[in-house]
């Protein structure tokens, strides 16, 4: 028995997919200790966009502690929030025309979407969340209650409250319509649910399977809001940052969430940080209501900075929509193909191979367990886990992409 196995709780669960023990990575690739390389098609559940140890990013690192900068300043002004401040201003709100103050919160994502419902619930003076079916929002019990998972719910016993789940335009009988659904739930005397306070939803719902939300779904629920004064919260925090195409994810539905949460990829280097974007005049906050002793870590910042910079100056929008053209040709092609039961999905650089009709959890398994003895890291997601999700650093080499592919289509050759 290893120190992990001996030592760690119970509660330790990548690592039971991905048994090696790595060691060092660059790029898209990982190694481990015994020298084993690994193509990463996981990219630290989102939070590696711009790939390990990119360069431009770990030389401003590198020389912000050379220069002994603050490493730790609760919410005290710093140069080093200062320049992130800037350029996120400069570089993403004013140049898309959007508006917002930034909240920085505890350091990972739950703790954005904490802060969202927290505030979501002081404004409106009411409690009711809705959320929706599929949804996942993290871990703490705030964002657990805003979670579809009943397996994951479990442990939290009778903590989860004050939600009510809405379809997803997802799963049913065609021509059912979700919002309609929700318009009629708001509008019924007798629906038995109160007018929520906010409505927290995710563009593309990851961890529910790579389900990504129609253009006009997204349009209508925002009209919805509006109408029936309620927030829009979006959580941004696996596939923001760009993993779309466009740094937010909302973007392409031309639509502004009143609050937005972002984590994962904002610090750039795999640092912790979350952050919420409040509407200006949405931000009723007294001082020091939502506090932590890690908020904005300032690694995380200068992270986050060289982050917008090496964005600004590598095209990497487009570089996206490239490799979204490679991915969904090659899993058109070679493994939509394997059967009409397998259900491709995805946007982006975010793809889903659905199994759940083609050998289910079981296969799923079997086949991302290949892919790791063939040296590709890659995870399963969605209902029982079902759903192989495919989520490189949005900067991998198409090369790198094309050999993780072929792992992929080796492995399914030697499953089935
Ligand atoms: N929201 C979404 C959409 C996520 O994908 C995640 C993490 N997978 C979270 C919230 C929670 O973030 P964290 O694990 O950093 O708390």
């Amino acid at each position: 028995m290893n120190i992990f196995e001996k030592r760690e709780s119970n509660v330790r669960s990548y690592c039971r997919s991905f048994t090696d023990i790595f060691h060092r990575a660059k790029g898209s690739i990982v190694y481990s200790e015994s020298g084993k390389e690994y193509i990463d098609f996981f990219a630290g559940a989102g939070a590696l966009n711009y790939g390990h140890n990119n360069d431009y990013i770990k030389q401003k690192i590198l020389s912000y502690l050379d220069s002994d900068g603050i490493t730790h300043g609760l919410d005290m002004y710093t140069s080093a929030k200062e320049k992130f401040l800037t350029i996120f201003s400069e570089v993403i709100l004013t140049s898309k025309k959007l508006d917002y103050h930034i909240q920085f919160c505890g350091p990972t994502g739950t703790n954005a979407v904490e802060a969202a419902l927290k505030l979501a619930r002081k404004i409106k003076k009411k409690p009711g969340i809705f959320s929706f079916m599929g949804a996942y929002h993290g871990m703490t019990l705030g964002s657990l209650s805003i979670s579809g998972n009943t397996g994951i719910r479990a442990g939290a016993i009778g903590a989860l409250n004050d939600v009510n789940f809405m379809p997803y335009p997802y799963g049913f009988m065609e021509g059912f319509d979700t919002i309609e659904y929700i318009e009629s739930v708001l509008n019924d005397v007798h629906s038995g649910v109160e007018k929520p306070a906010a409505i927290i939803f995710e563009t593309v719902q990851a961890e529910g399977g790579v389900i990504v939300a129609p253009i006009e779904w997204m349009q209508r629920l925002r009209n919805l809001c509006d109408k029936h004064d309620i927030l829009l919260i979006c959580d941004d925090i696996q596939v923001g940052c760009g993993r779309t195409g466009s740094f937010f994810s909302f973007e392409r539905a031309n639509i502004v969430p009143d609050i937005v949460a972002l984590s994962k990829s904002i610090s750039g280097y795999g640092f912790p940080m979350s952050l919420l974007l409040i509407k200006p005049e949405l931000d009723m906050w007294e001082p020091g209501e939502h506090t932590g002793t890690f908020r904005g870590n300032q690694l995380a910042f200068v992270g986050g900075t060289a982050a917008l910079e090496y964005k600004e100056s590598t095209n990497l929008e487009q570089d996206v929509k490239l490799k979204e053209f490679f991915l969904k040709n090659f899993l058109t092609k070679e493994i939509a193909t394997i059967s009409e039961n397998i259900a491709i999905r995805g946007i982006g650089m975010i793809w889903g191979i659905d199994l759940a009709n083609f050998g289910g959890s079981s296969f799923a398994k079997k086949i991302t367990s290949r892919c790791f003895e063939l040296g590709l890291i890659i995870e399963r997601t969605g209902r029982n886990d079902t759903v192989i999700k495919i989520l490189p650093p949005l900067t991998v080499e198409i090369s790198t992409l094309e050999r993780g592919c072929s792992i992929i289509k080796a492995a399914f050759e030697q499953c089935l």
